[in-house]
């Protein structure tokens, strides 16, 4: 993996003057952005760095038996807290995340900041103005993927211990469906390699990130399969509702639902999945596509959500109701496919 010689020197330097470090990951982190911005934390502690994890919102339960996950400071039930760490900060990471919207409450205090920014991420299309110092790369199956290269670059891999190699591992099997797409490079597999050599528990950690089910998170999906899954056949596509009486209904949690957008592509024949969620106290509708083959979700995301993403994994809002935003995809989809 090639990364510039002088990025890596310029974060060398900057980490060497850094007495106060913050990472940040996007809103409604996933296993990839608390892997990734954990991982590393676990690193700069070790290496006597103040640091420090703030994220937007709730950290979803199946992520919080990562080392560190303790000390995270969520902006959303402390923003005090969060403030002083990020005024205090004289480096700010961000991880997973390529635009300001993405880190919600965040962005109006991080966009008021003039404290160096490094970013390290793989989504497509960064924002040039988001960080001043960029690594920035989509070949990669995950910015815990990433991060490992960065840190092998930087010549760092011993500082790499079973936490920290804990963590990146959950991110790229958390962003790969346990490597069963984004994943057909051998440089995800040789970083796979490292991580298990490292000595991590993977029982265990498939265990917690898989099989560590509420009994109402399990409930709640198998009401939306038998009574919300609608499919579209003439399209290949297919798409769940959610809406917040539901939701309330089996005592939702912040990552109950992650995931479900995949079933409907478990259907043959279905090419493209979407989930709605209805989010009544943020007044508006999450969206979540998925697709196979090159058919863009991240492109007809933004186009008509307000949104983006990956190629075949991507996200975005409505800030309507949930019938809305189905009507919309139900009309728009089929039109966007026929200008591809
Ligand atoms: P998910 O559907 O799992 O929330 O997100 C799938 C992918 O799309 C992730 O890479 C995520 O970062 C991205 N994504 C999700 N929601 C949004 C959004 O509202 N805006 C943008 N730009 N990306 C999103
Ligand atoms: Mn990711």
């Amino acid at each position: 993996m090639e990364i510039s010689k002088n990025q890596i020197n310029s974060f060398r330097k900057w980490l060497k003057n850094a007495t106060s470090i913050v990472l940040v990951p996007h809103k409604n982190s996933d296993g990839d952005a608390i892997g990734s911005v954990l991982g590393w934390w676990n690193i700069l502690i070790k290496e006597g760095f103040d640091a420090t994890v703030v994220v937007p919102d709730e950290v979803p339960s199946n992520l919080t038996w990562m080392s560190g996950a303790d000390k995270i400071v969520v902006y959303q039930n402390d923003k005090p807290k969060g403030d002083l760490k990020l005024k205090e900060a004289n480096l700010i990471l961000f991880l997973d995340f390529n635009t300001i919207s993405r880190c919600g409450d965040l962005s109006d205090v991080i966009k008021l900041l003039k404290t160096p920014k490094v970013m390290i991420d793989h989504h497509p299309f960064p924002d040039q103005e988001l960080a001043s110092l960029q690594f920035s790369n989509t070949s990669v199956s995950s910015t815990c993927e990433l991060s490992f290269h960065l840190i092998e670059a930087m010549g760092w891999k011993e500082k790499v211990d079973v936490s920290a190699a804990e963590c990146f591992y959950s991110g790229i099997i958390t962003d790969t469906g346990s490597l069963s797409y984004n994943s057909s490079h051998l440089h995800t597999y040789r970083v796979v390699g490292q991580l298990v050599e490292k000595g991590i528990d993977k029982e265990k950690i498939h265990k917690e990130l898989f099989q560590s089910n509420s009994l109402n998170r399990m409930k709640l999906l198998g009401h939306v399969l038998c009574h919300n899954l609608k499919v579209v056949a003439d399209f290949s596509l297919a798409y769940i509702t959610i809406s917040q009486e539901e939701l309330d209904k089996h005592c939702y949690r912040p990552g109950d639902t992650e995931g479900f957008v995949n079933y409907p592509l478990a259907i043959k024949g279905i090419d493209v999945s979407a989930l709605f969620t209805e989010k009544v106290k943020d007044k508006f509708v999450k969206i979540s596509f998925r697709s196979r083959y090159d058919i863009p979700v991240n492109q007809y995301s933004e186009q008509y959500f307000s949104g983006g993403g990956h190629l075949n994994a991507a996200g975005g809002e409505w800030h309507g109701t949930l019938e809305e935003a189905v009507e919309r995809f139900r009309k728009t989809f089929p039109e966007f496919l026929s200008q591809l």
